[in-house]
């Protein structure tokens, strides 16, 4: 099934077809959720196996060990489009299996990527090897969770999902998903507070053989110091995806809540909460402790007009945007390749690297907000407002946001503890 099946179902079902944001961030293959490799099963006429390709290792040395070599090997070769034995991840498991008692396997399957299984068949005689691919029949539910923050967006969904709902590596990709969405709203590394909540609508993805994902991000409250802030996945004007909010406006505005993003700096510190060097007010500025060469993004639309060395600040790039406000982004420890003064930089654009250049102790990235030559501490309405759906839309997002809002928060108030719950109803897609 495509994702092009699934929307054109929910367009049906009332429910407006969100946007992959966030979906790049969980497409990394080959999964290491996958099954544990099967062990050595042994039927009247097979014995069946599985096979991990190692690291350093190519397809050669997986299909070696099952035998096929030499004039098999080429055979087996020619057979196949699918397979890039010069693109393949270590850690892909191939089921193998032979006739009892022969050497060379005459069956060997992988998972090629998270939609597609390929399956290789010797045939009979000298005829080679024929090959099939599958898409994997990926069911998709819709589920909900309410995460209350303790002391980080992890911890909280950590505390809130248990395994068998999302593995670890899928509570990951949610975070860094609702920090994606929130781009514009919500810098997850400080402006949570305890007891803050975070209320999200899933698409959650299991395969036949019992792996789970993360599907798209279909609606999601966020509590920032006690003020919702909502996001509904709506299809735009131009057919492409977005979040817009309870009042029917994007999320996207002129100013990124941070410039870097989430899940760049997050998993340098293992998932967990890095500290914050300084406060805003103790120096003019916000400080974001974060690797070496982690990248910087502009937060806003502009046009360069410094590119070096400043001082204290180190590496400095400052960027002029409209209404008078500029933005400082000190110790980089490189800038972005061809940077330069007057150069026209795009919003989420890596114009650097953090470093420690200047007067730093340890790599950080010193972040300004200057309003009239003035430092500010950015506030939400500085970001700009959010583009709303268009009035021909409007009736369409209204209804789409209400079946949405129901499943957020099904009995019309926030769940008071955190709680995890299936949607029935007729979205489901399974
Ligand atoms: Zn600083």
């Amino acid at each position: 099934m495509s994702w092009r099946g699934r929307a054109s179902h929910y367009v049906a079902a009332g429910a407006l077809a969100a946007c992959l944001l966030g979906w790049a961030a969980h497409t990394a293959w080959p999964s290491r959720e996958l099954p544990v490799a099967l062990p050595l099963v042994v039927t009247s006429a097979y014995d069946e196996w599985a096979d991990t390709l190692g690291r350093r290792e190519m397809l050669s040395d997986v299909l070696a060990r099952a035998g096929i070599t030499g004039r098999e090997y080429v055979a087996f070769m020619k057979a196949t489009r699918a397979l890039n034995p010069r693109r393949m991840q270590p850690g892909l498991i191939f089921e193998l299996r032979r006739l009892k008692g022969a050497t060379v396997a005459n069956r060997l399957g992988v998972r090629l990527d998270p939609e597609r299984h390929l399956r290789m068949q010797r045939l009979g005689g000298d005829s080679g090897w024929a090959e099939t691919v599958e898409e994997i029949p990926w069911t998709t539910e819709r589920l909900r969770t309410t995460a209350v923050i303790q002391s980080n967006l992890y911890d909280a969904l950590d505390a809130a999902i248990p395994d068998s709902f999302l593995p670890i590596r899928q509570r990951v990709a949610l975070a860094w998903a609702i920090a994606d969405v929130y781009d514009w709203e919500v810098d997850f590394t400080r402006d949570l507070r305890p007891g803050d909540r975070v209320d999200v609508l899933i698409e959650r993805l299991q395969s036949p053989e019992g792996e789970k994902r993360l599907g798209r991000i279909l609606a999601a409250r966020v509590d920032v110091a006690g003020t919702p802030s909502f996001a509904f996945a709506f299809d735009g004007p131009n057919g492409q995806g977005g979040f817009y909010d309870d009042k029917g406006r994007s999320l996207r505005r002129a100013f990124l809540r941070a410039p870097l993003r989430f899940s760049h700096i997050s998993s340098r510190f293992g998932g967990r909460f890095h500290p914050i060097l300084k406060r805003w007010r103790t120096h003019e500025g916000t400080d974001y402790a974060a690797g070496y060469g982690t990248p910087v993004r502009a937060t806003a639309d502009g046009i360069v007009t410094e590119a070096g060395r400043n001082g204290g600040y180190g590496n400095l790039i400052e960027i002029r945007h409209a209404n008078g406000i500029r933005t400082r982004y000190g110790h980089l420890s490189k800038f972005a390749k061809g940077l330069h003064v007057g150069q026209r930089i795009r919003q989420e654009e890596t114009i650097g690297y953090v470093g420690s250049t200047g007067l730093s102790t340890g790599p950080h990235l010193h972040y300004e907000f200057l309003v009239n030559g003035r430092p500010t501490n950015p506030q939400r309405k500085d970001a700009g407002a959010g583009e709303p759906v268009p009035s021909k839309l409007r009736s369409l997002f209204d209804t789409a946001r209400a079946q949405l809002l129901a499943e957020l928060e099904p009995s019309g108030l926030p769940a008071l503890a955190p709680a995890l719950g299936s949607v029935a109803g007729p979205a489901r897609d399974d």
